[in-house]
Order: C-alpha cells, then sequence, then structure tokens
C-alpha cells in the first residue's frame, strides 16, 4: 500500500505530537546541485526573475527550481558550443564528483572536468558500451572515446611539458 505523507499546507498548523529532540544535523558534503554549484548564481537569477506565479516551493539546493536548474544548464552547454570552448568548470580538471560522473553515464547534460570525462569514459568501457553510445552520452566526440579508452590509466598527460617516456613504450 502506498502512503504518502503530505507536506503541511501554507496555512495549516502544524504542531508535531511527539516532543522532538534536535538531534545534531548531519553534515553531509556540500549538494551537488547547490550555492556551490557554478552556475548555481544563473540558475537563481533566473528562477526569480522568470516566474509570473508565485516562486515555485519546491527549490533543488535551496538555490533554484528544478526547470531554473536545467534551464542554466542548458544555456552553459549551448553558450560552450557556440563559442567552441572546452567545457571545463571552474573546477581543477583532475576533480572527480563521482556523482557527476554517475549522472554523466546516465546521459544527463552534467559539466565534467577532464577527469571526470575520462572517469565516465573508462566506467562505460568497462561496462562494454560501445563506443558510439559513450560517444552520444557523454557529448564526447568519438576520437575522444577512443583515444581515452587505449590510453592507460595513469598515463602521462600529452599536453605536459616534459617528455617522460610512456611506461609501455619502454623494453622490459
Ligand atoms: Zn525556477
Amino acid at each position: 500500500m502506498f502512503q504518502a505523507t503530505m507536506p503541511p499546507r501554507s496555512g495549516d498548523t502544524h504542531t508535531p505530537t511527539t516532543s522532538t529532540t534536535h538531534a545534531p544535523a548531519r553534515r553531509a558534503r556540500p549538494l551537488y546541485f547547490g550555492p556551490s554549484h557554478p552556475l548555481a548564481q544563473i540558475a537563481r537569477r533566473h528562477c526569480r526573475t522568470h516566474h509570473t506565479e508565485p516562486q515555485p516551493t519546491r527549490q533543488v539546493g535551496q538555490v533554484a527550481c528544478g526547470a531554473c536548474w536545467e534551464h542554466a544548464i542548458r544555456t552553459d552547454e549551448r553558450f560552450a558550443v557556440e563559442c567552441d570552448l572546452d567545457e571545463e568548470p571552474a573546477v581543477p580538471a583532475d576533480h572527480i564528483d563521482e556523482i557527476a560522473v554517475a549522472y554523466a553515464v546516465t546521459g544527463r547534460p552534467v559539466t565534467l572536468t577532464k577527469a571526470e570525462r575520462e572517469a565516465a569514459i573508462r566506467l562505460l568501457g568497462d561496462r562494454q558500451v560501445p563506443v558510439k553510445r559513450i560517444s552520444r552520452l557523454l557529448r564526447v566526440n568519438l576520437r575522444t572515446v577512443i583515444h581515452t579508452l587505449c590510453t592507460p590509466l595513469n598515463a602521462p598527460d600529452p599536453s605536459a611539458a616534459d617528455q617522460t617516456p610512456a611506461p609501455w613504450s619502454t623494453t622490459p
């Protein structure tokens, strides 16, 4: 049997029948879609200015409603594509947010760091997902997918200045 607990409507007097002791709030790591997200300000501003009706009550990460988050992300992505920008968010390139990776591998539009993109490609590669599908899911070109899957995990970055020989090129 499905039992939904309805939130109290505004105007309802909600008096708990049992005495509640205030347990210390569990401090999890910050929400992915929260105030620290690179697009939070854009989503918040959009949410505050683009609703003719009263503000939506369900805000994701106490920033904006889902529709405004989506708008901010899609706009950012479109802008990046139109301007041919690298889709690098304002975090170090080696930062890996596992939640972002988990979202990305399901095809959700999330902005990934270089390391996250590689992790997502490898994860899908491990699952035997065809490269074309990986490319479509992650919105990454096919060459990048193949290159990542063909590159050993700890291979030196070819863009790095030092030309350390790759470990697989040395003779045993
Ligand atoms: Zn909104």
